[in-house]
């Protein structure tokens, strides 16, 4: 789409260029966050910047932006491209400098960047639900940070897309983490568990949104570690991210959870979060 911004100036994207010693293209030094737009409105947007900056104060870089600057401009970026329904791509990377693992001296500024994508609601697959497959959690013990590596993401994310599935549902030994771009929940007699937002996970504002909802509505939430046979013996399962919002999960290698078809408390929550975004965003 039409513009981007570089540093803090909105330029066309065709001349938004770094460099080919930027940190980010050559380590993965740096961090990012994907905002959901609906109507033109960015959703949850204070919690993006405040992970945000936490991913780059967590990394030891400190963005050279105020958060009600970057908000600013994202707001002008939404205008400019005349962006409705989408995302927002945002990364900071530690700045240019000749390649060497050390941080580079005070003097370098960071990179920062920002574009915008239009991404329509995935309504059919959150009708129908979506199918996964279980891969071994091979990442490192930072996933608290949004961190640019994601090696371990792309191929946990590329052995789901070859065996023709949505999404890989990670876990370290028995213990159930995350899927690789998403954040995973299971529903036992109406009660809902989620891995605890610790190093192991990505703290998904999606998912916080979804914890919210339920403390509101009265739906019980066990945050605690919960484990593959867990999962298998789940009445329903489903995933949540910015772009996926309330997903149903209705296969797990190849076998069907509970009766195959998304259930109860999925729905539930599926209006629950599309209430929350007309609240703030307005009616979709
Ligand atoms: C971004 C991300 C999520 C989902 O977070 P949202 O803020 O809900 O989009 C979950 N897991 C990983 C590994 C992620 O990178």
């Amino acid at each position: 789409m039409g513009f981007a911004i570089l540093n803090g100036e909105i330029i066309e994207r065709s001349n938004a260029m770094v460099d080919v010693e930027d940190r980010g293209y050559q380590f993965g030094d740096g961090v990012y966050e994907v905002i959901r737009v609906y109507n033109g409105k960015m959703f949850t947007v204070e919690e993006h910047l405040n992970r945000f900056e936490r991913s780059s104060k967590n990394i030891g870089i400190t963005l050279p932006f105020a958060k009600e600057q970057v908000k600013e401009q994202l707001e002008n970026l939404i205008k400019k491209n005349n962006l409705q329904l989408g995302i927002i791509y945002m990364q900071v990377t530690r700045g240019t400098a000749p390649r060497n693992h050390t941080f580079p001296s005070g003097d370098v500024k960071p990179t920062v960047v920002a574009y915008t994508k239009e991404l329509s609601r995935p309504t059919e697959n959150m009708q129908t639900g979506v199918k996964t497959i279980l891969v071994e959690d091979i990442r490192w013990l930072r996933c608290d940070i949004k961190s640019l590596n994601l090696l371990g993401n792309i191929l946990a994310k590329q052995q789901a897309a070859e065996a023709g599935c949505f999404e890989s549902i990670q876990h370290r030994g028995e213990d159930v983490t995350e899927g690789s771009s998403s954040n995973i929940f299971i529903v036992k007699n109406g009660v809902i568990h989620t891995h605890p937002s610790n190093n192991l996970i990505l703290k998904g504002i999606t998912k916080d949104v979804i914890l919210d909802l339920c403390s509101k509505n009265g739906i019980a939430v066990e945050e605690r570690v919960f484990t593959k046979e867990d999962l298998n013996n789940a009445d329903e399962v489903f995933l949540s991210s910015t772009t996926a919002e309330v997903m149903p999960i209705v296969k797990i290698d190849g076998r069907k959870v509970k009766n195959g078809s998304p259930e109860t408390v999925t729905r539930r929550l599926q209006a629950l979060f599309t209430e929350e975004i007309e609240n703030q965003c307005g009616k979709l």
